[in-house]
């Protein structure tokens, strides 16, 4: 696994428990996906969520409001 630079850790924001990263993630416009720091050995958010397991509710974020949009066999009259 790969080390957090020093640099991403010191500017980001940390969280002392994963529930509030969480959280944090929930809220934000874009899809964060928290992880474990190897440096401070807290949790900070990236917005890398490619190829990484995302949590359900991240992924939610990335397929926005979609369902009951496309009703196939319905045309507009
Ligand atoms: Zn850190």
């Amino acid at each position: 696994m790969k080390r957090t630079r020093l640099s991403v850790c010191r500017r980001k924001a940390r969280f002392i428990a994963m529930e509030d990263a969480l959280i944090v993630a929930g809220r934000a416009e874009y899809p964060l996906r928290p992880y474990r720091c190897d440096r401070c050995f807290h949790y900070h958010l990236t917005s890398r969520t490619k190829g990484k397991k995302v949590p359900q509710f991240v992924l939610e974020k990335l397929r926005p409001d979609k369902v009951g949009a496309d009703r196939p066999g319905q045309a507009p009259s």
